[in-house]
């Protein structure tokens, strides 16, 4: 066993009393009447890093403070920036929670406070990870910087504006976050991919005002109709969106990544019974994963027009609109997006009626190469604690803040989380598996040790 190892075993449970430090501080940040336990968390979180030999900033925003933190130069090594949040989620409704949300508790090998997993548990992994370096010998093997805020529960803005404006101070070979989960229990997973997003709405307008549909009805475009044909026209018989150029930037799936998927314990019968479907559909030629994680896609958010009260009104309405938006994947880039449908409408559109597009936000998808050396590292570190190499997973979803880092910084972003999907993030009785916590951290140590590899 290394020396390093042997260390995080002997200080397991001194770690376990810290986190229970950690998180007996009611951070949260929603609520304006916490803004003292703010700056209180701010504070201890800089507290352990000047104790580790960081130089830190506790750096002021128009909401709650960010901690920035940075080790010792290590000349000629790689540079991983970690990000984390101090600040959790309201604990609403507090008679569900078996045990206060501020008072830790251990039940089951499970720790048991808001904030356990998310996300100061996790966070603190990583700088008990660093501890153990600079304790057993003496400095990090690579360049580490921390940037940690107290407003990812309640939008980021302060952190999207900092990285916007300090990209250089920030500079990094990589982002590793650790604020989600395992595929499965003691399945720890590497997310690589997220889709972005485009959104629109669609105004349709016709006659000046309804009309009676018998008198009218025949001799005049009905808006709901276009609106119908133009939404039906977006997509075709194959699910395949038809907008010009809307596959040509599309990063295909590689022959590995769709044998890991199907590798993974996803059972596609169970996972439609559950949301009380017998059967899915999409695009033809795809799973269900690889339709949800690398394929973009089509759907309609909203809609309405005409009539929608009790009986029938034999209305031709004026006015008809729907809300739309499709989730994009690596490389598609929005802007083009736009221009395609905005060509793909007009094309659509019968005479007799004029549209309005709005957009609302553009955000494009984030991969990072299997094939990347920081990758293989965190896969390295993962298996050494974990016992087993991790499973590669992309999120459907977008993750704005990863998109945002990625953006700024160029850098690959490390999506490693050490949670499980029953932490009860944001519900009562929120927990973080301790064995996960000092695996974490083990993880975490070893990581360290890969990245100065690369
Ligand atoms: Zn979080």
């Amino acid at each position: 066993m290394s020396a390093i190892d042997q260390y995080l075993d002997s200080h397991a449970t001194r770690f376990e009393e810290e986190l229970c430090e950690f998180l007996r501080i009611p951070s949260v940040s929603a609520d304006a009447n916490h803004r003292p336990d703010m700056h209180r968390a701010a504070d201890w979180v800089v507290d352990q890093f000047r104790r580790m030999g960081f130089a830190t900033d506790v750096i002021a925003t128009a909401g709650h403070p960010m901690v920035y933190a940075e080790s010792p130069k290590v000349p000629g090594a790689p540079t991983a920036l970690v990000y984390g949040h101090y600040d959790v989620q309201p604990v609403e409704p507090l008679d569900k929670w078996i045990s206060p949300p501020f008072e830790p508790t251990r039940r089951d090998g499970n720790l048991y406070a808001r904030g356990a997993t998310d996300d100061k548990g996790q966070l603190f992994t990583h700088m008990k990870g660093v501890e153990a370096w600079v304790t057993v010998e003496g400095r990090l093997p690579v360049n580490l910087k921390f940037l940690i805020e107290g407003e990812e529960e309640v939008g980021s803005q302060a952190l999207e504006k900092y990285l916007e404006e300090h990209a250089d101070r920030l500079a990094c070979d990589c982002v590793v976050i650790s604020d989600g989960g395992q595929f499965a229990p003691g399945m720890p997973a590497i997310n690589y991919g997220l889709r972005g997003i485009s959104y629109f709405e669609l105004r349709v307008t016709g006659p000046d005002r309804d009309l009676h549909s018998g008198s009218f009805g025949g001799s005049v475009t009905n808006p709901a109709n276009a609106l119908c044909k133009i939404l039906t026209g977006l997509m075709d018989s194959q699910g395949r969106v038809t907008i010009p150029g809307f596959y040509d930037d599309v990063v295909p799936l590689t022959d590995r990544e769709r044998s890991e998927y199907a590798a993974l314990p996803f059972d596609e019968k169970e996972y439609f019974e559950q949301i009380g479907l017998k059967q899915g559909t999409g695009e033809v030629g795809y799973t269900a994963l690889e339709r949800r994680w690398a394929r973009p896609t089509f759907d309609i958010n909203g809609l309405w027009s005409g009539y929608q009260g009790d009986g029938a009104k034999t209305v031709l309405p004026a006015t008809a609109g729907a809300k739309f938006s499709f989730r994009l994947v690596p490389d598609q880039d929005p802007a083009k997006i736009y221009e395609g449908l905005k060509q793909k409408i007009a094309e659509l559109s019968p005479p007799g009626i004029t549209t309005e597009l709005l957009e609302f936000q553009g955000a494009p998808g984030v991969l990072v190469s299997l094939d990347s050396p920081y990758i293989e590292a965190a896969a390295k570190g993962i298996q050494h604690a974990f016992g087993r190499r991790p499973v590669f997973t992309r999120e459907g979803g977008s993750i704005p803040i990863v998109t945002k880092f990625h953006q700024c910084l160029g850098a690959v972003v490390l999506l490693i989380g050490w949670g499980q999907d029953d932490d009860n993030t944001h519900s009562p009785n929120e927990k973080f598996a301790l064995v996960d916590f000092h695996r974490g951290i083990k993880a975490s140590a070893k990581l360290w040790e890969e990245l100065a590899k690369c």
